[in-house]
């Protein structure tokens, strides 16, 4: 089930070249954003390994999880920039709550269960929200920027939104 990626790591494996990379990124970067398989998040900005930390949320809207990992990349990883990355055509956006949570029991056949899985489709307000929750929270707020942006998925192009 899994040959073709350990395949696929011997060769990258083979001319690793990031040994003794430093954890702090290089460019002081944090960016969260959805799981979206379309978005590089670092290729998106023209960076590279090493340069940026990633956190991925499903919608890429904040989670506890996410600002617990942008407070600790904060203090623990010399990160003073933020950003909150949102694209078109999202699934997450794409219905609500309850219409996410139909459409997970439908295919599952049973109860979507007490997860949130946090579907919103506000989404330009939810970012706004989001950006605001990271700018003003004590432990941020002073030590790092942050900003809110969107990416197209057809077109490649990032803009901001906040
Ligand atoms: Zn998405």
């Amino acid at each position: 089930m899994f040959d073709d990626l350990l395949q696929g790591n011997a060769q990258y494996a083979k001319n690793f070249p990031y040994r003794g990379l430093p954890g702090a990124p290089a460019h002081g970067l944090l960016i969260v954003t959805c799981m979206d398989s379309r978005l590089d998040p670092l290729e998106i900005f023209g960076l590279k390994v090493g340069q940026a930390i990633v956190l991925r949320t499903p919608g890429g809207f904040l989670k506890p999880n996410t600002l617990a990992g942008a407070i600790s990349a904060v203090h623990k990883l010399n990160v003073d920039r933020i950003v909150v990355l949102e694209h078109t055509n999202c699934t997450m956006a794409s219905t609500d709550e309850p219409g996410l949570r139909a459409a997970i029991a439908k295919h599952a056949g049973q109860p979507a269960g007490d997860l949130v899985f946090g579907a919103d489709p506000n989404q330009d307000q939810h970012l706004r929200d989001d950006v605001e929750t990271l700018r003003n929270h004590a432990l941020i707020k002073g030590f790092a920027e942050v900003g809110g942006f969107m990416y197209d998925v057809e077109t490649g192009q990032v803009t901001q939104v906040c």
